[in-house]
């Protein structure tokens, strides 16, 4: 067995431990190479269970915080799932592995070009754009989820506007310095929302976010 199937294992038995139960979303950590997705200056600590820093000032997420927000997604196979901040693209990596058809939109030129030449290398399938997230991407709406892994001010409109009917949002919402993962459920015409509290994101920039109003 190679050094990274021993850790990735290890970072699975500690998600379980933390309380992740999705056994379709673990058996994806299982597959998809985490290693692949840091930079190569980060590649021994890509199993640690902590954010890393990418280009552009940003980090891909923490192993903890994309099971809790993919769980609470409730995705399932062929489920239609917008994201929102590609990053390095792992995210959309994990949801591809599970089986959902992917969407994802990325404001950085270069962050969003290196996910989509990865996640092609490691033949995912997946649709990408470069872009202002917080207006959604109306042409391949509704959503049955949308994920959004920058930190919002406010839940924008457009991307309530762009979920199915028992379709959910999960993002983070808050402060500059610290946010609650806000879990919110289309019922027809109604929303229904809970709040996770304690997470950390980089801000989700653009019209219906941080420097948009
Ligand atoms: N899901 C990523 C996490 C990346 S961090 C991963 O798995 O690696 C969040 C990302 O959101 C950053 O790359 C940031 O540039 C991007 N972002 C911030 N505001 C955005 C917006 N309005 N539209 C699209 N992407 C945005």
């Amino acid at each position: 067995m190679t050094r990274f199937e021993d850790e990735r294992k290890e970072m699975i038995a500690l998600l379980r431990k933390r309380g992740i139960k999705d056994e379709l979303l673990l058996k994806a950590f299982q597959n998809v190479e985490r290693e692949q997705f840091v930079l190569p200056a980060f590649v021994n600590r890509a199993y640690d269970d902590s954010a890393l820093p990418i280009a552009h000032g940003q980090t891909i997420s923490q192993p903890y915080t994309v099971a809790f927000q993919t769980e609470k997604l409730q995705a399932g196979k062929d489920s239609k799932i917008l994201e929102i901040g590609t990053g390095s693209g792992y995210q959309a990596a994990i949801l591809a592995e599970m089986g959902c058809r992917v969407f994802t939109i990325e404001r950085h030129m270069e962050l969003h070009l290196q996910a989509r030449r990865l996640l092609e290398k490691l033949g995912y399938h997946v649709a990408s754009r470069c872009g202002d997230g917080t207006v959604g991407w109306s042409e391949y709406a509704p959503y049955n989820g949308i994920i959004v892994t920058a930190a919002a001010p406010e839940v924008p409109q457009p991307l309530l506007d762009q979920l199915a009917d028992g379709g959910r949002i999960v993002i983070p919402v808050g402060d500059l310095d610290t946010q609650s993962i806000r879990i919110i459920r289309k019922v027809g015409d109604r929303y229904e929302s809970v709040d996770a509290r304690g997470f950390k994101f980089v801000p989700l920039i653009g019209k219906e976010g941080w420097n948009g109003k």
